[in-house]
């Protein structure tokens, strides 16, 4: 039953509040008061007195006289006063014959910041029956009780009178402070509208209390009159009402409907307040007490249905909002004279209204917690959603980039291509970091590789550095976050966070994904899985165009020599020739025939002299630099191209490799055999036109050398023959 809690958490916390403040109220009221009834009793004759309080509505009124007769007990050493609590009278004066003490007035500036009441000091000598003449002229409506009381007991109810409205104004401050530091942390409204309801309530307190002299210019409150009275007391009502709206619709505009309007139906009708001529205070009086009420029922409606829909504080704010229902009804009661006045009817209604304010700053701050704990929600729902789109697009482009990188990429460029872009796209994907890919026999290729980065990066170094760990990472199969050293001088020591992304990998090999990151990245599961997609993605792109470049490489070689074949030789040997025509840059082509093969053949057998021919070419590759390019151009001949080299430097190679076929010594069934070849040479010239004069030279200067005894290298002459 989450309601029932909710509300006996709410009954709780009022009683929590309400109870140590009644308690404390109480005995301030029983130390000041001394009891209910004062030493001196006081007889009060005049026009309308009910039970010696002088009752009267407003101003228009005009003053009221009364006869007040008393008897001072003799022979004790107090000093008398005659007193009146502060109600907003506009002049209040005392006399009898041989006394006139200077009148006082609620609107003068008194010497005491906080006057509590208007006390005449009767004279030292009085002792026995007196009688004394008050005339009171009007101001807000009041029941003022003339009371003759002691000068300790005055003082008593002057401290009592003073700390109850230090402590209201003093919470009332402090709500309104600590409003404004909300609203400058969370740039809420609502709590604008707080500060604002604790300011104004303020205000009205200090107004009711007679303590606005303190502050303002005396003749700013007498020009303001009962009717700014009232109209403070309407501000506030309004004010209230719209941040009880704040609280109890918070976030949801649209439910506020007309009660937007009733706020200001609150600034309006103060503006009239204010203006009306003073012959209308009575009925203004009226229309402000109304007011309050039914600011306190609105407010009531909407806390209730905030408590129906258990929003946090709502029962705790109904309960103590019928509190202050409860108090202002007694305080009102209390003005007109039916019931006592005393601190309970005169504070009363104050304390009340901090307490309720207090609860409504605890309602407003979860509230608008709660709010922009949903606000929050969205954003980060939004935030992900974002966050996953992006991730879509950076495997939608890469994987348009591995098509494109990948499609007729050598064999050896493959690893390097597919995983520079895995790299890539993992710091995409991430926003932050640097990546790098560690593999090892992988692809074909048996060595421990470093792609996508500098070995000298920070994540170079670190995952050569922590290979050992990485390796294990990988082989464990799922994504993780690693700390990893660096493992290098003049690194940081600590080591950073690193993801380690395992790569699929055919048995005895492994490769992982490496992602170096820095202090504020952390990566989410979804960005791990994310990750993982793409490391999946490429790796099989990557074994993809592995095989395809296999299979390429296999239709470009010669099956049994595994150099290149006729067809691919002519295709490398036209783009050589047509790369260097019009250039100063070199090009050699050499043509072998092996002399007398036909007789190797008939004396050992075909094999034996497919055997010769795989050792003569494994040979000839072992002579040839990197660019060097060798073929089988048919039978027992082979074509070597030099590119960058000219007729003079193709002639030592030629030497060289002619010496190497004649100094091998081929086993076969148990017999050595030897075998030489002939060589023909030629060096582009300018004049060659096509590949096809070129390689007619060579083949040209190869019949020369069969024809002048074989196991010999001849060139073709350099010029135009
Ligand atoms: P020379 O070139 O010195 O004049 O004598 P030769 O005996 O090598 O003569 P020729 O170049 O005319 O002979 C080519 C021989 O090479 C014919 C054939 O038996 C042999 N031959 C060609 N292709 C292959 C092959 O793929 N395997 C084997 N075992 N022999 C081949
Ligand atoms: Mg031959
Ligand atoms: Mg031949």
């Amino acid at each position: 039953m989450p309601g029932l809690r909710h509300a006996l958490r709410g009954v709780g916390l009022a009683l929590l509040l309400a109870l140590p403040a009644a308690a404390l109220a109480w005995l301030a009221d029983v130390g000041a008061e001394g009891g209910t009834d004062d030493a001196v009793r006081v007889q009060v004759s005049a026009a309308g007195a009910v039970d010696g309080r002088l009752p009267f509505r407003s101003t228009g009124e005009g003053a009221i006289t009364a006869r007040v007769a008393f008897t001072l007990p003799e022979g004790d050493g107090d000093r008398w006063v005659l007193w009146l609590s502060r109600d907003a009278l506009d002049e209040v004066r005392a006399w009898a014959p041989g006394w006139a003490p200077p009148a006082q007035h609620f609107h003068a500036a008194p010497d005491d910041a906080f006057p509590a009441g208007y006390a005449f000091p009767l004279p030292a000598e009085w002792r026995g029956a007196h009688v004394v003449q008050l005339s009171l002229a009007g101001g807000v409506r009041a029941a003022p009780r003339p009371r003759i009381i002691s000068d300790r007991t005055m003082l008593r109810i002057v401290a009592r009178d003073r700390a109850i409205a230090s402590a209201i104004y003093a919470a009332m401050l402090t709500l309104a402070i600590a409003a404004l530091a909300l609203y400058a942390a969370v740039r809420d409204r609502a709590f604008l509208w707080f500060a604002l309801y604790a300011c104004t309530g303020l205000l009205l307190a200090a107004a009711m209390n007679g303590h606005l002299v303190a502050v303002l210019p005396r003749s700013l409150l007498a020009a303001a009159g009962a009717g700014g009275f009232w109209a403070t007391m309407l501000v506030f009502a309004g004010v209230g009402v719209r941040t009880v709206l704040r609280y109890a619709v918070a976030g949801e505009s649209e439910a506020l409907g007309a009660w937007r309007l009733l706020p200001w139906a609150y600034v309006a009708a103060a503006v009239v307040a204010l203006l009306a001529p003073h012959a209308w205070a009575a009925w203004i009086g009226w229309l402000a007490s109304l007011g309050w009420i039914a600011a306190v029922s609105g407010s009531f409606v909407l806390v209730y249905a905030a408590a129906r829909r258990g929003v946090s504080m709502a029962v705790a704010m109904l309960l103590l909002l019928g509190l202050v229902g409860f108090a202002g009804g007694a305080h009102e009661l209390m003005q007109s004279g039916r019931l006592p006045d005393n601190a309970w009817t005169r504070y009363g209604y104050q304390c009340a209204l901090v307490l309720f304010s207090v609860v409504l700053y605890v309602g407003l701050c979860s509230r608008v917690g709660a709010v922009r704990q949903r606000l929050d929600d969205e954003a980060q729902a939004r935030r992900a959603s974002e966050q996953r789109l992006r991730r879509e697009q950076v495997r939608g482009d890469l994987a348009s980039q591995l098509q494109a990188a990948l499609r007729d990429t050598d064999d050896g460029a493959v690893a390097s291509t597919a995983f520079g872009l895995l790299a890539d796209a993992a710091q995409r994907l991430l926003g932050c970091g640097s990546a790098a890919v560690l593999v090892e026999a992988y692809l074909g290729d048996p060595g421990l590789r470093l792609h996508g980065t500098d070995p000298a990066s920070a994540v170079g170094r670190s995952a050569m550095a922590e290979r050992g760990g990485i390796r294990e990472a990988a082989l464990a199969g799922t994504p993780v976050v690693l700390r990893l050293g660096d493992g290098a001088r003049g690194g940081d020591g600590a080591g950073a966070d690193h993801v380690v992304v395992p790569l699929a990998a055919r048995a005895g090999g492994w490769g992982a994904l490496v992602v170096r990151l820095p202090l504020q990245c952390v990566p989410d599961q979804a960005e791990l899985a994310a990750l993982d997609g793409i490391a999946r993605l490429v790796v099989l792109h990557a074994q993809e165009a592995h095989a395809a470049a296999q299979l390429r490489r296999t239709a470009e070689l010669d099956s049994l020599t595994c150099t290149l074949n006729r067809h691919s030789l002519d295709r490398v040997a036209a783009d050589a020739f047509a790369a260097r025509q019009g250039t100063a840059s070199p090009l050699s082509v050499l043509f072998i025939d092996l002399d007398w093969f036909k007789p190797i053949n008939d004396t050992h057998g075909h094999a034996c002299g497919d055997h010769c021919l795989r050792v003569v070419a494994q040979a000839l590759c072992g002579q040839l630099r990197p660019g060097d390019v060798v073929g089988r151009y048919g039978g027992e001949e082979f074509l070597v191209l030099l590119p960058g080299s000219d007729a003079a430097a193709a002639r030592v190679l030629a030497e060289r490799l002619r010496r190497t076929i004649e100094g091998l010594s081929i086993e076969w069934e148990g017999r050595r055999i030897r075998v030489t070849a002939s060589f023909g040479l030629a060096g582009m010239r300018e004049q060659d036109t096509g590949l096809a004069s070129l390689l007619a030279r060579a083949d040209k200067a190869l019949y020369q050398a069969k024809r002048e005894g074989r196991n010999c290298v001849r060139a073709a002459s350099a010029y135009a023959e």
